[in-house]
């Protein structure tokens, strides 16, 4: 049993901290709402009023929060993580973020003889739910091996991506990819219906043919060729358009600051703010068919 200050209980956090409560852990939760620390509480949390409460005793701190701001003011300053943790406690940050801001709050950690991962996931809300998430892990070895029995309890896959800052980096890769072959796999229905090619004729060639991807075979944006695509359920998220949107505001952001060149990267962005801006932002990020197919 390890003792474990989870922050950040939101649609993600609150599933992971439950897993690890199944798993015999002692959780110390704590959230700026009340009543998400609440639902911890009733699964089996022991509620923290506030950060510093919360690292009270515990061996490792687990943090599921938005952005990068929000990591930085829970890890740095005088009431900060960092500063108010016990000696040789583990952090573990498990939020998408800039790679910028994960590298600089895992330095300043180290600094302070502390062992960081940053550990993005995927998997969504279901994968959190079911402790199959993946796991992008960015760190020292030792800090890895030290997380590593922690996020199996959370996770299916668990990957050692580099040092500190590449977990966040091989996530906002992978998602600029995906947005990339989603959107490809979208255009195709659009000029296959113009050319008066039927989507399922269209779909059975190009899903056993070179064109074949994720998008198209799992996750397929039409209706019609895979029944448990959000595509059939009116592209209900999922994975919301503005999920998707974060992580290609954050893959600019890193090629901008590394003079990567990214063009369709910068061009999926455009598009999905285009969605969003319309009002879409909560879509299946699958929904850029819709506006691409003029039905948006
Ligand atoms: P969420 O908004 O549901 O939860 C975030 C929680 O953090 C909230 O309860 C909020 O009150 C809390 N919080 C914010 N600042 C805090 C602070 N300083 N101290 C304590 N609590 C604080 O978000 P989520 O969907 O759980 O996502 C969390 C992270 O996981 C994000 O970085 C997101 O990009 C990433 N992520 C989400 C999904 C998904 O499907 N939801 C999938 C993969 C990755």
């Amino acid at each position: 049993m390890t003792k474990i200050a989870f922050i950040g209980l939101g649609n993600m956090g609150l599933p992971m901290a439950k897993n690890l409560l199944s798993a015999g852990h002692e959780v110390h939760a704590f959230d700026l709402s009340e009543e998400t620390v609440a639902k911890a509480v009733a699964a089996g949390a022991i509620a923290a009023k506030s950060v510093i409460s919360c690292l009270d005793d515990v061996e490792v701190v687990v943090s599921m929060v938005p952005a990068g701001p929000h990591v930085k003011s829970l890890y740095l300053g005088d009431k900060g993580i960092i500063e108010n943790a016990g000696k040789d406690t583990l952090f573990i940050d498990c939020s998408t973020i800039d790679v910028a801001t994960a590298r600089e709050v895992n330095t300043a950690a180290t600094k302070a003889g502390f062992d960081m991962v940053d550990a993005p996931v995927s998997g969504g809300v279901g994968g959190a739910e079911t402790g199959t998430l993946t796991f992008m892990v960015g760190g020292s070895e030792q800090a890895f091996n030290r997380a590593k029995p922690i996020l199996d309890v959370m996770g299916g896959r668990i990957i050692h991506t580099g040092g500190a800052g590449n977990g966040e980096a091989a996530k906002i890769c992978n998602n600029m990819l995906l947005a990339i072959s989603m959107i490809g796999s979208s255009e195709i229905f659009t000029l296959g219906r113009k050319l008066g090619l039927d989507d399922q004729v269209l779909f059975d060639v190009a899903s056993t043919s070179s064109g074949r991807c994720w998008s198209l075979d799992t996750y397929c944006p039409v209706p019609g060729p895979v029944p448990t695509s959000p595509a059939n359920n009116d592209y209900k998220a999922g994975f919301a358009v503005d999920m998707m949107l974060k992580d290609l505001r954050l893959a600019k952001v890193a090629a901008d600051d590394t003079g990567a060149n990214t063009p369709l990267g910068a061009l999926s962005e455009q598009l999905y703010t285009q969605l969003s801006e319309s009002g879409h932002g909560g879509l299946d990020f699958s929904g850029v068919f819709q506006m691409l197919d003029e039905k948006l």
